[in-house]
């Protein structure tokens, strides 16, 4: 296992030149209508979200129920949360998760070559606690899959969760000082404290194209894979599409996993592709066990923080980079130049850091498009397949298999940049360029709910708090919060995720800290015997302004990215996807929750004992 590795070699380039062209690249793909381009998987979609292809739906009877806590969602968010409050003492809850099992993410999308697009030993969470080492750098996703099960097994958290059941609305009852929770099985569930761990990326989104509901074929979206339909498994071998014309609409970060497959299993496989994606190398390795043997305890908290400082946009003199992949690239690359150069004084001063990891970016980035020409053969599709714009400005992919797809002779590229999308889809296929290609298959890779409007990504309605105020209203214009996990109004109601928080590489860190908080809040409420408990409104302005006193104004580079979730589809003013951070830093945010914690007087928060 490498420990520090070198520098990535990056060609020589022309800034100014490429960044007209990204701005060119940019403008073809803005949209008027924004987010709002994209379907929500309802009227009539409702199987794209809330069907399970992976475990039949068992019937039973509607719960009518009473309990401390209820735990919304049973991926790695919740299966950590549901931990963190066991080890407090909190022994009533419920995990309440749409899927048949836990996982999460990683429950419902089982897509051909699913896989970790980062760092296993960083990301996989409790693996110490569970005595479990990923197998690969980069796990499979039943590898995932099968940990969320570990996890569940591990720490007796199945006999906690009601699974198969989604939670449609939450309203809180002042009168009895409880949440009432409905679902779609007919529960009605009263729970003093309501923990939000619904994740990312839990609500598959459908690209709102003309015609979409006229299609007589098969469709499907990438995270409830139709195996019955492909044939094969998770690693591929889709044997039951050979005599199939299959078209693949959205080259993410899944597009780029599950095309390869589709190429290899299909008669035809038609990519419609709006974005190149950028394309770092896999270099997937197995886990080696003179490695394993050599780590002490307390590795996985030292390389989480290495992941953050080397390369989340943290540099220190002297850190090594020990994850060495593309996520790092950029920072590696400025860190060995300021080494080289003895400029490390350099990070100093914001504009003078900015102007240099811009260099660095763009030398990457070019190293990227010409990895392309490598790869591809034609030089049509391979100028096609290149991504102009900044580091970042998406999310990196990781792929050895994607580019060489492009010189198989069943695969066809079609580019629908110029018309913002795939123009139409008609009974028998897909239009683009004036051209209809006419399929058996429409799979759709077009993403979730990230950072559509929160009505969205809940999809609970209502969702009301004291006074039966909206939470889609109260976070209309923005978050407010005290530290990320409660809101003013809403009492006994926590968040987890990109929320006024402090962030880190590694999600599933993340989680941590904010469980830890959570934890502490609900067990010490338990204790005390407090029924009621929000920020005051004070409390919550006051972090409000902390947040926006470490802001800083990003919004020059997120406007020059070509549109995605990251930026909202370029709308302005949209909502960032990393939820308004606390940009202190995310150890400082450590150590701060853990200073509130400690003083044990529940600082800021308004309590009620009746
Ligand atoms: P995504 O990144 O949102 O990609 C959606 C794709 O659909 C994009 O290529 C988009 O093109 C395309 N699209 C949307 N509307 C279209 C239209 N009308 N016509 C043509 N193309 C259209 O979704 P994703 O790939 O599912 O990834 C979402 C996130 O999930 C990732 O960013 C990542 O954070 C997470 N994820 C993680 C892993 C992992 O760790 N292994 C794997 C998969 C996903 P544009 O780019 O032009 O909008």
């Amino acid at each position: 296992m490498q420990q520090n590795c070198a520098a990535t070699e990056t060609p020589e380039v022309d800034i100014p030149a490429l960044h007209a062209k990204y701005l060119k690249e940019r403008d073809k793909r803005l949209r008027s209508d924004g987010q709002n381009q994209y379907l929500q998987a309802e009227d009539g979609f409702e199987e794209f979200y809330e069907g399970d292809p992976h475990l039949p739906v068992e019937p039973r009877d509607a719960i009518v129920d009473e309990i401390d806590v209820v735990v919304l969602g049973g991926g790695f968010a919740g299966l950590i949360a549901a931990h963190r409050l066991r080890q407090a003492g909190v022994e009533e809850f419920r995990i309440i998760e749409l899927g048949g099992d836990f996982g999460g993410v990683w429950y419902w999308n089982r897509y051909p070559g699913i896989q970790i697009d980062s760092d296993s030993y960083s990301y996989l969470p409790l693996i110490e606690e569970t005595g479990f080492m990923p197998k690969e750098k980069y796990s499979r996703g039943d590898e995932c899959y099968e940990h969320a099960q570990r996890i569940g097994k591990h720490f007796g958290l199945y006999e906690k969760a009601l699974f198969h059941t989604l939670i449609r609305s939450l309203e809180w009852d002042e009168s009895i000082s409880r949440w009432q929770i409905k679902t779609n099985r007919g529960d009605e569930i009263r729970a003093r404290f309501i923990i939000m761990c619904q994740g990312p990326y839990n609500r598959p989104k459908l690209p709102g194209i003309p015609g979409i509901k006229d299609f007589k074929g098969h469709t499907f979206h990438t995270a409830r894979w139709d195996y019955e339909y492909t044939g094969g498994t998770l690693h591929g071998g889709l044997d039951k599409i050979a005599d199939k014309r299959i078209a693949v609409i959205g080259t993410g970060s899944t597009g780029v996993q599950v095309i390869p497959h589709l190429a290899a299993g299909a008669k035809h496989l038609t990519v419609f592709q709006r974005t190149p994606s950028y394309i770092y190398e896999r270099n997937n390795a197995p886990t080696d066990p003179e490695w394993v043997k050599s780590l002490e305890p307390g590795w996985r908290e030292a390389r989480q923080r290495n992941f953050h400082n080397s390369g989340f946009a943290f540099y220190k003199p002297g850190e090594p980079d020990i994850i060495c992949d593309g996520w790092t690239e950029v920072a590696r690359n400025l860190a060995a130049k300021l080494n080289e150069t003895n400029g490390w004084a350099a990070i100093a001063d914001p504009v003078e850091f900015a102007r240099l990891k811009e260099i660095e970016d763009y030398r990457s980035m070019q190293r990227l498009r010409n990895r392309v020409d490598e790869i591809v053969k034609d030089p049509e599709t391979a100028e096609k397949l290149k991504p102009y714009y900044r580091n970042m400005c998406k999310r990196p992919v990781f792929s050895d298999e994607f580019l060489p797809t492009f010189n198989r002779p069943n695969v066809t590229l079609v580019d629908v940049a110029e018309s913002k999308g795939v123009e139409r889809i008609t009974e028998k296929g897909i239009i683009a360029g004036g051209v209809e290609y006419e399929v058996d298959c429409i799979v759709f890779a077009s993403g979730f709910e990230i950072t559509t409007s929160l009505d969205r990504q809940f999809a609970i309605r209502p969702f009301a708090g004291r006074n039966g105020e909206s939470l889609y209203d109260k976070w209309g214009n923005g978050f407010r919060t005290l530290h990320g996990a409660m809101t003013h109004g809403f009492p006994n109601h926590f968040a987890t995720g990109f929320v006024q928080g402090g962030v880190t590489a590694s999600v599933t860190r993340m989680y941590e800290q904010q469980a830890d908080h959570i934890a502490y809040i609900v067990s010490t409420a338990l204790e005390r015997g407090i029924t009621h408990i929000e920020p005051t409104a004070e409390a919550e302005e006051n972090w409000v302004q902390t947040v926006r006193a470490k802001g800083y104004d990003n919004s020059l580079f997120t406007s020059e990215c070509t549109p995605g979730y990251y930026n909202s589809e370029g709308e302005k003013n949209g909502r960032g996807f990393l939820g308004d951070p606390f940009w202190g830093g995310f150890y400082t945010f450590e150590l701060l929750l853990q200073a509130w914690r400690d003083s044990g007087d529940l600082e800021g928060m308004e309590i009620r004992n009746d």
